[in-house]
């Protein structure tokens, strides 16, 4: 729809114009910096950094009942900058003309309603919201949408020039950044450093096919971040982590879209995210609280964070009870086939107190719970999604384990209804269905299949006797002869029955 067929009072909306103050604002110390310089700590302090809009006020000057209105008529356009995230650019990165926007194909990923045997065996009626469907087929997309249509603002407004965009990964990072960094290609190389054996073969080869520099290192990807967040201390290079937070920025719009695919109407949800380097839940949580403080939803949602038992240390600092006498501590990690939230150390954990603190005084104690899960029952729920008619990856069944687990222990009221992050596809995590498949799990993953679960190709095998058309050119009798021994042994594999209703004869 053009904008000028909207209603009129709607028109003076449907553009969205630049607007607002962007600043960093330091967790630490509470000071403000200038968004001019790419900046991933506090110059002063060290702590992590948020981006807010000092501006942000001018946006209440509109009801919550008028947002809506704007965001559901925007959703008609056919601009491509605002095709993606940017559908709520006042909220998202309102300084970045439209021109600099980089739109994929990212974000509006569809909300799944799960079947009647799911919502059976997770003991509450829910959905998967598929992020893997985003363009990198991960929700790291949304992150890199947001970084990267500032840095090409930064190009095309500044005169930046030559930068290097650079990140490690658990596997998904990598993969976005390459390829938002592929499409800037003229201004922007990407490099990126990944723990060597510690990511699937997809991932690896999607920053290859983009093109980017891939520098495997031994260890964990904790050990990759020190080294990234060496260089970026030390060299001109733009660290695209999530330590960055214009990639927080960015992923908020899991929580705006979610609010607009249920109409505004939130507070009965509860949305289930997994936890490794806590940008997403950190995002989520932003996201939620800024809708509701311009009044665009009435009431939060409950938010459940998962974690694996073999990489959970916020699950372990908010197993203490008591606010002032909560301690961080950085776990060593363990395999896992939640490979993309394999963290032991999480950049956000800063952001994550700050915002728990604030979400729990609005919503209240309940409103945000962790949840911890076993490996057995990350593959479990994986595969009986996959099952069931969804492309949920390891990460998604970790979604699934821990909605589970939160109802049978009642920290979950079943009349609410849940959304669950599907955070990337499950193609990427092919390696760990196969391990599942063969029985080959390593025996650290402490994973073995069930029995209904597993699955296996059945293949054919010919007698010598029988015409092969893989080892020789057929003739059409010798090929009918095939067609009809093979025919007769699948008839028999799938148990058929012969058309017009009698049993084939044995
Ligand atoms: C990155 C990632 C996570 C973890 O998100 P954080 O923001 O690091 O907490 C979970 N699932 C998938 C598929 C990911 O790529
Ligand atoms: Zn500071």
């Amino acid at each position: 729809m053009k904008p000028d067929q909207f209603p009129s009072e709607m028109q003076p909306y449907a553009i969205p114009k630049t607007g607002g103050e962007y600043l960093y604002r330091c967790l630490g110390c509470e000071r403000r910096f200038g968004i001019e310089d790419l900046l991933y700590t506090c110059p002063e302090c060290g702590s992590v950094l948020l981006i807010e809009d000092s501006r942000w006020e001018r946006l209440k000057d509109i009801p919550g009942s008028k947002w809506r209105s704007i965001f559901d008529y925007r959703a008609m356009l056919n601009i491509p900058a605002l095709k993606g995230i940017y559908r709520f650019h006042e909220l998202i990165g309102s300084i970045i003309p439209l021109d600099d926007i980089v739109f994929l194909g990212e974000g509006h990923t569809p909300v799944v309603c799960a079947n009647q045997a799911m919502n059976d065996w997770a003991g509450i009626d829910f959905y998967f919201k598929n992020d893997g469907q985003n363009p990198s087929a991960s929700f790291k997309d949304r992150g890199m949408a947001s970084a990267f249509s500032y840095l090409n603002y930064l190009i095309n407004k500044r005169g930046v020039r030559n930068i290097l965009a650079i990140c490690a990964s658990t596997g998904d990072t990598s993969a976005s950044a390459a390829l938002y960094a592929s499409y800037l290609s003229g201004n922007i190389k990407s490099a990126v450093i990944l723990p060597r054996g510690k990511i699937t073969p997809q991932q690896l080869g999607q920053p290859l096919g983009s093109g980017a520099k891939v520098i495997e290192i031994p260890g964990v990807f904790d050990d990759c971040m020190k080294i990234v967040e060496y260089l970026s201390e030390n060299f001109s290079v733009a660290l695209m982590n999530s330590k960055n937070a214009w990639r927080i920025l960015g992923q908020e719009s899991y929580s705006y879209e979610i609010s607009q695919a249920f109409d505004y109407e939130v507070g009965h949800l509860t949305v289930v995210v997994p936890i490794g380097n806590a940008g997403n839940i950190t995002a989520v949580m932003a996201g939620f609280l800024k809708m509701h403080d311009l009044r665009i939803i009435d009431s939060l949602p409950h938010i459940i964070g998962v974690q694996s038992e073999h990489a959970n240390p916020v699950y372990l600092y908010y197993l203490e009870p008591k606010e002032a006498a909560r301690r961080f501590r950085p776990v060593t990690v363990r395999p896992s086939v939640a490979q993309a939230a394999m963290i032991g150390n999480p950049v956000s954990m800063p952001r994550v107190i700050k915002l728990v603190e604030q979400y729990r005084k609005i919503a209240g104690e309940g409103s945000i719970r962790i949840v911890e899960i076993s490996e057995q029952e990350i593959m479990d729920s994986m595969l009986f999604a996959n099952r069931n008619g969804h492309i949920a990856c390891t990460q998604g069944g970790e979604c699934l384990a821990g909605i589970r687990k939160a109802v049978a222990e009642k920290k979950v009221d079943r009349n609410r209804r849940a959304v669950l992050d599907a955070t990337a596809h499950a193609l990427k995590f092919a390696v760990f269905q196969d391990k599942y498949f063969l029985d080959s799990f390593e025996p650290e993953y402490e994973v073995s299949p069930r029995a209904e679960l597993r699955n296996s190709p059945f293949s054919l095998d010919l007698p010598e006797s029988v015409p092969n058309p893989a080892s020789q050119r057929l003739g059409p009798e010798q090929f009918q002869e095939f067609v009809k021994y093979a025919s007769s042994i699948i008839a028999d594999v799938l148990d058929l029955e012969q058309r017009g209703g009698t049993r084939k004869p044995q």
